[in-house]
């Protein structure tokens, strides 16, 4: 089946987002506890798998707990699969932090396919999100057609990220 990635670090809206997309086929989990969760969920979504991954980077766990992540995501991405599509969050609000660099860095390294959502654009204006967009492109060497704004509590971008998950699925 087509398989869709979505990763970012904890907090940055994943929960929420994977619940937009999905509509009201499942649900995702919302606002557990940072940090409790490092597993890996999969929903099927008319087909598609959408694949959850834990987010990376939650401040106060151990150095231990965070490796225990860091391997899980690899040995993800280290299984014979083929990925249709990586979605890989970050924040509008904040500058692409050093995971988000280093999640970027290892998906282009692998030459996975991927598009960066910009999340919770509502807390910024219009203006503003186009700006960071943009500055986003250059900073992580993105096309600004492979970036999305989107906010979760508005709904904004989501139609235009579910068109792109169903062209990048379509062919299988
Ligand atoms: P996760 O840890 O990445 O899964 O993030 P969650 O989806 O649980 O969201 C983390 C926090 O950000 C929660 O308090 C959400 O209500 C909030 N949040 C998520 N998406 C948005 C959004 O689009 N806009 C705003 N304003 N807040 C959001």
């Amino acid at each position: 089946a087509p398989e869709v990635v979505v990763c970012g670090r904890s907090n940055v809206g994943k929960s929420s987002l994977i619940n937009k997309l999905l509509g009201r086929k499942a649900l995702a989990k919302v606002s557990q506890k940072p940090g409790k969760t490092a597993t890996i969920n999969f929903y099927d979504v008319d087909g598609v798998y959408l694949v959850d991954l834990p987010g990376y980077g939650f401040a106060k766990v151990g150095q231990a707990e965070r490796k225990r992540w860091a391997d899980l995501i690899a040995g993800y991405f280290d299984q014979d699969r083929s990925f249709n599509l990586v979605v890989c969050l970050v924040d509008i609000r904040h500058e692409p932090q050093k995971l988000d660099r280093e999640m970027v860095a290892f998906l282009k390294e692998r030459e996975l396919p991927f598009v960066i959502a910009l999340t919770k654009a509502d807390k910024i204006s219009a203006q503003k999100a186009r700006n960071t967009k943009l500055r986003v492109a250059e900073d992580l060497g993105v096309d600004t057609d492979d970036i999305y704004v989107t906010s979760s509590a508005k709904g904004t971008g989501i139609r235009e990220l579910q068109a792109r998950i169903s062209e990048d699925t379509l062919e299988e």
